[in-house]
């Protein structure tokens, strides 16, 4: 904790409570998503965390966050001037950019893993890469979807080069030859980029769906996501 920040803290606090007694504080740079700052009062120590987007702000900006959080504990009211400044920091490109990109790259980390809680989209991918496609097949981003939706069991992306399966079939009731199945067919859509057929776009071609075909446990597989 720096020494500099930890003194505007006080001071802060001794121009908002000039009577009372400093509370010990804690205060702490932490990475959150959104430029977002906290307090609270744990057994009489106030413990401060601020986003990790304001490390290296000017003196003023930090004067004015720690007099927005400390009168918001202690319910007193919020000077303009200090508000108008962090406001304006915050809002300034600089500042806007880096948080939009910070909430990207961690956005992107969570959708980021093939490691579902049941099943390994990487493990499967090479599995059946091996047992089909002689493995010569690239393996693209494999990553369960962020969310829970039935209407798409799993779609390839070509613009990010990523296999995307529903996240509904990351549980252990659901049959390994279902979800063989469904990464299989975005397998073929990977071997099969889609082809322009007159003005009509051609996504399951007649070679598409013999090999399709190949796939032993089809029926089975179809059946089990046909009663879902
Ligand atoms: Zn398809």
């Amino acid at each position: 904790m720096s020494e500099r920040l930890l003194q505007v803290f006080q001071e802060t606090y001794r121009e908002l409570r000039p009577r009372a007694p400093i509370p010990e504080l804690t205060i702490e740079f932490f990475a959150f998503a959104n430029v977002n700052n906290t307090i609270r009062l744990r057994e009489g120590r106030l413990l401060v965390r601020l986003s990790d987007l304001l490390e290296g702000a000017p003196e003023p900006v930090l004067r004015a966050i720690a007099h927005i959080l400390l009168a918001k504990m202690y319910r007193k009211p919020i000077e303009r001037s200090h508000s108008t400044r962090y406001r304006r920091y915050v809002s300034s490109h600089e500042i806007v950019q880096k948080a939009h990109l910070v909430r990207q790259m961690r956005g992107r980390k969570r959708i980021d893993s093939a490691q579902g809680r049941a099943y390994d989209l990487d493990a499967i991918f090479d599995q059946l890469n091996a047992r089909f496609f002689h493995g010569l097949l690239a393996r693209p981003q494999m990553t369960w979807s962020r969310d829970h939706a039935r209407n798409s069991l799993g779609h390839y992306d070509p613009a990010h080069n990523a296999i995307v399966v529903s996240r509904v079939f990351d549980h252990p009731r659901v049959p390994h030859s279902a979800l063989e199945y469904i990464v299989y067919h975005e397998m073929l859509h990977l071997k099969h980029p889609v082809k322009l057929r007159g003005s009509r776009r051609c996504v399951h071609s007649r070679e598409f769906q013999e090999e399709e075909k190949q796939f032993p446990e089809l029926e089975q597989a179809k059946r089990f996501l046909r009663q879902l």
